[in-house]
C-alpha cells in the first residue's frame, strides 16, 4: 500500500459528522428584475431547509414595508421560517415596537435585531432618536418585552470599528445576549483566525450563546472589497493577490470565489463549526455550491 495522503479520507470524516444547520441573508430587491432574482433565489435555496432566511432592514427604516411583505412571502409560500432585521434608526421606541407588533401578526417570530447606521454611512457617529432605542442591546430587551421572538444580534470578529476596544466590544455583546437573544451572527471577515480568536473572547468572558460566522461569498471581489471597508472587514493582502487582475475575467473570478469560499467554511467545519450564515447578496449559485460541499442538501 502507498503512502499517498488520500484527500478523500478527510472529506468522509467531514460527511460523518452532525448535520450542520445554515441561514441565508437577502436584502430587499429595489427594482422588478431584481425581485424576480431574488424569489429565484429563494426558490432554489429554500429546499434546503435552512434554520431560517432573513431579510434585511434598509437604512433608517427604509425599506420597513418591504421587509415585512417579503419575509410574510417567504413564510408563506417557500415553506422555510423567515427572520426579519430591524434596526433602531431615526424611529421612536413607540414606531419600533409597532414594527414588532406588525411582524408578530404576520406570523414572524424571529428578528434580527440590530442598532444600525446612521444614514451619513457606517462610519459616522450614532444618534438615537430622542424616543429611541439607543443601542442593539436595549433593542433587544424591548422586543423581548412585546413576545416570544428568536432573537439574533451582530458580533464582530474583528471588533466594532466604534468599540473603542476589545472589552467593551465583548461587554456590549454579552449585554445583547443577556437581554435575551438566542445567538450572534457575524459580521463578514476572510480570515477564520479572527473568528477563532474572537470566539476564545467571548467564551472566556462568559458568553455561552452560538457565535455563527457570517460568511460573504465573494461574488465581486471589487464589490466586496467595498463593502468590507465600510463596516470595517480587512480584506488579507493574500486574499486581494487572489482576485488580482480578474476583474474582466468572471469565469476564473467564479472559480476562485468559490475555492476561497470552500477553503473558508471547510477549515471552519473542522474546528467543530455546525451553524453558518450565508450572506447570499439575493444569489444563489455560490451558496448552492457551498452548501452542498457542507453536505447540506435538498430535503
Ligand atoms: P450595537 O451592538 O448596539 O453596538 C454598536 C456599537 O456601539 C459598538 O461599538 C458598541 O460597543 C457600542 N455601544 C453599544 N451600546 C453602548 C453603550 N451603552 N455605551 C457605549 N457604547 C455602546 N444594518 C442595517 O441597517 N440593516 C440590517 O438589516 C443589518 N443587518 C445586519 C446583520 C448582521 C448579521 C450584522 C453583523 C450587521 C448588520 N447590520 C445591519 C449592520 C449594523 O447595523 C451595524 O454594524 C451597526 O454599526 C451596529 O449595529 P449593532 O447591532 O452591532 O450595534
Amino acid at each position: 500500500m502507498n503512502a499517498i495522503h488520500d484527500p478523500r479520507a478527510s472529506r468522509k470524516v467531514r460527511t460523518e459528522r452532525p448535520p450542520l444547520a445554515v441561514s441565508f441573508e437577502f436584502f430587499p430587491p429595489k427594482t422588478d428584475a431584481m425581485e424576480e432574482r431574488f424569489w429565484e433565489s429563494i426558490g432554489k435555496l429554500a429546499p434546503l431547509q435552512p434554520r431560517f432566511v432573513s431579510v434585511t432592514y434598509g437604512a433608517g427604516g427604509s425599506t420597513r414595508e418591504r421587509t415585512l411583505r417579503l419575509v410574510s412571502r417567504i413564510k408563506s409560500e417557500s415553506g422555510v421560517d423567515a427572520a426579519a432585521h430591524l434596526t433602531c434608526v431615526g424611529a421612536s421606541r413607540a414606531e419600533v415596537d409597532a414594527v414588532v407588533e406588525g411582524y408578530r401578526r404576520a406570523g414572524i417570530t424571529r428578528i434580527v435585531a440590530l442598532r444600525g447606521d446612521p444614514p451619513e454611512g457606517a462610519g459616522q457617529p450614532f444618534t438615537p432618536h430622542p424616543d429611541g432605542y439607543r443601542s442593539a442591546a436595549e433593542l433587544v430587551a424591548g422586543i423581548r418585552r412585546l413576545g416570544d421572538f428568536d432573537i439574533s444580534v451582530a458580533a464582530y470578529p474583528e471588533k466594532h470599528p466604534q468599540s473603542p476596544d476589545w472589552r467593551a466590544d465583548i461587554d456590549n455583546l454579552k449585554r445583547k445576549l443577556d437581554a435575551g437573544a438566542a445567538r450572534a451572527i457575524t459580521q463578514m471577515f476572510f480570515d477564520n483566525d479572527d473568528y477563532f480568536r474572537f470566539v476564545e473572547r467571548a467564551r472566556k468572558a462568559g458568553i455561552t450563546a452560538p457565535i455563527v460566522p457570517g460568511i460573504q461569498p465573494i461574488h465581486s471581489f471589487r464589490q466586496i472589497s467595498g463593502f468590507a471597508s465600510r463596516c470595517g472587514a480587512a480584506i488579507p493582502p493574500w486574499l486581494a493577490e487572489r482576485f488580482e487582475g480578474l476583474e474582466d475575467d468572471p469565469e476564473t473570478h467564479a472559480l476562485v470565489a468559490s475555492a476561497v469560499a470552500a477553503e473558508q467554511v471547510l477549515e471552519l467545519v473542522d474546528h467543530g463549526v455546525t451553524e453558518f450564515h450565508f450572506y447570499t447578496l439575493n444569489r444563489a449559485s455560490l451558496v448552492l455550491a457551498l452548501a452542498r460541499l457542507l453536505g447540506v442538501r435538498p430535503d
